[in-house]
């Protein structure tokens, strides 16, 4: 049997406890096939950034020679299987700006799967994940994205889930038994056992042909080859921005014309600059300078620019002038304020209240707790969607 390798895509910091348990679950459940593995990180070499999208792999094999050979590459080339640990990662991944958006079935071989967690239907996934020139299975694993911290993860069973999905999509892998065997000496929780042969029964799974998907060129840029890095080290400083444009012109801050943090968030903030009352706390505390000001002196969320952290929404005094709404309901990243100047008020106004309603179905914030009790009540939740 070939050697069998499995990307696990996550976000950095909130989901490293969890893609390591689901990797090292992996390795365990191959070896009562007899088989041996390895489980290691992408990017141990560098620390992690909240939301930033980082990887971890699985490679597994007969033996320690094949294993051995198929680890002389850094990251494997293709892989047989990328799990996608929250769903907006679809829209592509960016790890440290080295490479520009990649896209998140890259990996994936001919015929082999994407997993993902999620509550969108498999069409809703397939307009955002980008064309790949071979067919692959995309596989729903139904869900809530699990987010914690660094050290910990949330035991919402995402972890038994997915190497109970794992099993039904890669039988070559291991069986249903063997995850079975393993949660249940691993976990040992007969619920988590019940948990990972609900996901195996209910995993849905749907063909994507070469021509379906998101049709654009991920976002790259032109990366220098050693031989054209000039003498010595040199940072390129942020060259200065628009700024004061002077009178009621605006103002537009210095951004670095390369690094676009879209692929970093899960959520983005809608302004409703009908109801905004200018007060300038979401530009004074945003992280990230992604405020311009326009100018009316409204605040205009640069959507490239913006990391998804939701502090705009946190720091903002008016109810609903800044919601954050999740990113896989929308498909471009242009200009809100722009929107609001060519569909008028009644038009901005129906926009922002489709958007708002439509982040209902998506339950709760997707950073952090908000206030006592909100694990349990979520986790009642999760519970609920994944029968
Ligand atoms: S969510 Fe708001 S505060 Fe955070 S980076 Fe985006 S615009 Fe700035
Ligand atoms: S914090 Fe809210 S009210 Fe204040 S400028 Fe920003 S959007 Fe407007």
């Amino acid at each position: 049997m070939a050697t069998v390798a499995v990307e696990v895509v996550y976000r950095g910091v909130f989901q490293k406890s969890l893609a390591k348990e689901i990797c090292r679950g992996i390795v365990f459940a191959a070896r009562k096939e007899g088989r041996i593995g390895t489980a290691f990180g992408r990017y141990g070499d560098s620390p992690e950034r909240n939301g930033i999208p980082a990887k971890q792999y699985a490679v597994v094999a007969d033996g320690e020679e094949e294993l051995e050979a198929s680890l002389s590459q850094y990251e494997p080339a293709e892989v047989d299987v990328t799990i996608a640990l929250d769903d907006t990662l679809c829209k592509g991944v960016e790890s440290w700006a080295w490479y520009g958006l990649q896209p998140v079935n890259k990996l994936v071989k001919e015929n082999g799967t994407l997993i993902v967690t999620s509550v969108q239907s498999p069409e809703d996934l397939v307009r955002s994940i980008h064309r790949n020139g071979v067919p692959y299975n995309l596989a729903i694993l139904r869900g809530q994205p699990s987010f914690s911290g660094l050290w910990v993860y949330r035991d919402d069973h995402t972890d038994v889930r997915v190497l109970g999905a794992l099993s039904k999509s890669c039988p070559q892998l291991f069986s249903l038994a063997s995850v079975e065997e393993t949660v249940k000496e691993q976990w040992r929780s007969d619920l988590k056992v019940a948990s990972a042969r609900r996901a195996y029964e209910r995993l849905m799974t749907r063909l994507v042909e070469p021509g379906e998907g998101n049709p654009e060129e991920a976002y790259s840029y032109h990366l220098l080859p050693w031989q054209e890095m000039r003498e010595g080290v040199v940072v390129p400083a942020v060259p200065k921005g628009n700024g004061f444009r002077g009178g009621d012109k605006g103002f537009e801050p210095a951004r670095n014309p390369h690094f676009k943090k879209f692929a970093t968030r899960s959520m983005r903030p809608v302004v409703n600059f009908d109801t905004c009352a200018k007060c300038s706390l979401c530009w004074l505390h945003c992280p990230d300078g992604c405020f311009d000001i326009t100018p009316e002196g409204l605040y205009d969320a640069n959507i490239n620019a913006c990391c998804g952290c939701g502090i705009c929404e946190e720091v903002c005094p008016v109810k609903g002038a800044i919601t954050m709404v999740n990113e896989a309901l929308f498909t471009e990243n242009g200009s809100q304020y722009e929107l609001w100047k060519a569909q008028g008020k009644e038009g901005y106004q129906t926009w922002v209240g489709e958007k708002v309603t439509a982040q209902k179905g998506f339950g709760q914030w997707s950073h952090g707790y908000h206030h006592k009790g909100q694990y349990e009540t979520e986790l009642a939740l999760a519970s609920k969607e994944a029968q």
